[in-house]
């Protein structure tokens, strides 16, 4: 199966932050790809500003090292890999000061879409925001991403909105998850609203309860000092756990347009009840022989901040009451593995002898690795010997379902760049959204602080502390295997 590439119209992307990690990981290696395939009209054009004095040269040099370092050899030649080059340009620029701006302001063509990628710490959203503005560099119809994370709080997240509503409308600013942009969670919407099968048992009647799981084996590593500023709730449960949880729990939206999908998200991060302490769960890595313990990484022996979070969210709605919600994620884990995975309720009466067991179908939407889902079903044990039952799975994994071109799933990154220049939001979190989210999560870093809680050490390599364990076993629930 080949899948249908539809060109976007022509653009001047500028990325602050273009010289920085992200932009030669993942912003540049994926306008690449898209390039490649086809996507990139012959005349778009890729601006790298950043602090660095270099010239167009020496960007271009820049980013084929980075292009070679992050995408294999097999998937790039020197043809392309050259003329996608001569697609960017670079300026310096000082975000803080005057430098480069006039200079910017006469390179974008005001003839094209414009789009403007923040790739730089959110300290300086509002300096580029104003100076994009009060150059004239950006215009009504201007678009401009922001990464995380959008703020460390209610207050600042709303201050940051604040800064950016001053220069942009919001139907301008594209504040990225890159969650969102994976092919399985879009599949997520695809099989919930294009297919009778599941929706009328998707609520508390039939769903016994729904974990959502991103471990991680890497340690904080050289980031520590950063990471322990922030900790598992604000990093990876405020924004990428929730974003999956409002996609799983949401009503269907009147149609798949982008306020009609964030307006269905906001209703469900609005109506999570707040979280007691019973409920949660947090940790910090130890040491092993194959690295320092969290402690030791953050460089600071008294912290409080969790390497490793697991929660029971309820959500009071007609739709969910009484179906729990238990989200996880930590570094330094068993496997690496981001999962939304749906337990339905067993039947309400088995006809089979006890011997048969006890059955119940399960739905395992996997984001990483082998982006796919596979539904457990109940089946006869094939064989004489009576009815005993088995469960197997309906395995659709992109690769085996739809060839090596359905396997060849589009990174999230160049997903969510190529919607910025169709002017699609409905991937994007929407301002409300991220302050109900801090809205909710406040309330929960500060109950633990105020009861001075301290996190348990879990063993490196391991699922988490036993306490995590514990979260499911008392309501007579187990997690799912960690498996890479
Ligand atoms: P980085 O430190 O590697 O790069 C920062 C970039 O900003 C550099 O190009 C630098 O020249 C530029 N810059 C800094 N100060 C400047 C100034 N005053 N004027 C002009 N340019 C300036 O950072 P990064 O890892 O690329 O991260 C960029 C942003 O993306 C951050 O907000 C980060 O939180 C976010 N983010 C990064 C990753 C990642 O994987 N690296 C993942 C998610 C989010």
């Amino acid at each position: 199966m080949v899948s249908r590439v539809i060109p976007v119209e022509t653009f001047d992307l500028v990325i602050f932050g273009g010289t920085g990690d992200l932009a030669r990981r993942k912003i540049l290696p994926g306008l690449y790809r898209r390039f490649v395939a086809g996507q990139m009209p012959p005349e778009a054009r890729v601006i790298g500003a950043a602090r660095s004095e270099m010239d167009q040269k020496g960007y271009q040099d820049l980013i084929r090292d980075a292009i070679e370092e992050f995408i294999k050899e097999e998937n790039r030649d020197p043809e392309t890999l050259d003329a996608f080059l001569e697609r960017l340009d670079y300026t310096a620029i000082d975000a803080r000061g005057e430098g480069g701006w006039d200079n910017l302001a006469k390179m974008v063509r005001k003839d094209a879409v414009t789009a403007f990628y923040f790739s730089v710490g959110p300290g300086l959203f509002g300096d580029i925001a104003t100076r994009l503005h009060d150059h004239k560099i950006a215009t009504p119809e201007s678009r401009i991403v922001v990464e995380k994370p959008f703020g460390r709080d209610l207050e600042s997240a709303k201050e940051l909105n604040g800064v950016l509503a001053a220069s942009f409308d919001e139907s301008q600013i594209y504040r990225i998850d890159h969650y969102l942009g994976k092919e399985t969670v879009q599949n997520l919407m695809a099989v919930r609203f294009g297919n009778v099968l599941f929706e009328p048992l998707w609520n508390a009647q039939y769903v016994d309860h729904v974990q959502i799981t991103v471990s991680e084996t890497v340690s904080v590593g050289g980031r520590g000092g950063y990471y322990d500023k922030s900790g598992a709730m604000r990093d990876m449960i405020q924004n990428h756990l929730m974003q999956l949880l409002c996609l799983t729990a949401m009503e269907p939206p009147s149609k798949f347009d982008p306020d009609a999908v964030r307006d269905e998200k906001l209703k469900v991060i609005r109506a999570l009840d707040p979280v007691p302490a019973d409920n949660i769960v947090r940790g910090q890595y130890g040491a092993d022989e194959d690295g320092p313990s969290y402690i030791e990484d953050s460089e600071n022996p008294d912290s409080r901040t969790e390497s490793f979070i697991a929660l029971k969210v309820d959500i009071s709605n007609w739709r969910w009451k009484g179906t729990p919600f238990y989200l996880r994620t930590g570094k330094r884990m068993k496997a690496r593995m981001s999962e939304i995975v749906v337990h339905f309720k067993e039947t309400p009466h088995s006809i089979f002898d006890e011997d048969a067991g006890s059955h119940s179908n399960i739905l395992s939407i996997r984001l990483q690795p082998d982006e796919g889902m596979d539904l457990r079903v109940t089946i006869k044990e094939p064989g004489p010997g009576g009815m005993r039952l088995i469960d197997v799975p309906l395995d659709m994994t992109f690769a085996d379902a739809l060839g090596p071109e359905g396997a060849d799933v589009t990174d999230a990154y160049e997903r969510l760049i190529m919607d910025v220049i169709r002017g699609n939001q409905t991937l994007f979190m929407r301002g409300d959204e991220v302050e109900a989210a801090w809205a909710w999560t406040d309330p929960i870093i500060e109950g633990w602080q105020k009861r001075g809680d301290k996190p348990v050490q879990y063993e490196p390599g391991s699922s988490g502390p036993d306490d995590a364990l514990m979260l499911l076993h008392r309501d007579g629930r187990r997690w799912r295997e960690l498996r890479a």
